[in-house]
């Protein structure tokens, strides 16, 4: 890359705006000119648009992404990561998958409450009838706000 090339031109190119490369040249130390515009030779100019190319992607996410659930061939809504049909879902469930009866409960991994169901946090009424898990957090945080006195 030859030439001379201004922090205007460079903005231009790389798609950003001209305080983002202002503020890395700045940040790079480079000798700054006595007077007049930052004039920048062509392996600078090379090393600015390097610098923004690989943030691009990251800076204008314009074209539409894929919903991050996998198999699903929808995009993504807004600021989500997934569709809106699989938001939605969650929003009413708790979770992505479609829900099928009785393993829903055992596929959960967290109870009502957000409680992670790791072994240490599960236990089991001796009257619990199959896989149902109660969750230990829940109870011990109902258990000392019965006891607190009011
Ligand atoms: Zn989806
Ligand atoms: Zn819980």
């Amino acid at each position: 890359m030859a030439g001379e090339w201004t922090i205007r031109e460079l903005a231009r190119k790389a798609g950003v705006s001209r305080k983002s490369v202002w503020a890395w040249i700045d940040a790079q130390g480079w000798a700054r000119p006595v007077s007049g515009p930052w004039i920048l030779d062509g392996e600078r100019a090379r090393l600015v648009l390097e610098r923004f190319e690989q943030t691009a992607p990251l800076r204008t996410p314009r074209e539409p992404v894929p919903c991050s659930i996998e198999g699903c061939e929808r995009t993504r809504a807004g600021l989500q990561d997934m569709c809106k049909m699989h938001y939605q879902r969650r929003l009413r469930t708790g979770r992505t998958e479609r829900s099928s009866g009785g393993d829903w409960q055992t596929a959960k991994t967290h109870c009502p409450a957000g409680h992670e169901y790791r072994p240490e946090n599960i236990y089991r009424f001796p009257s619990d009838v199959g896989t149902r898990r109660r969750c230990r957090t829940c109870r011990i945080a109902q258990s000392s706000v019965s006891k607190k006195p009011s």
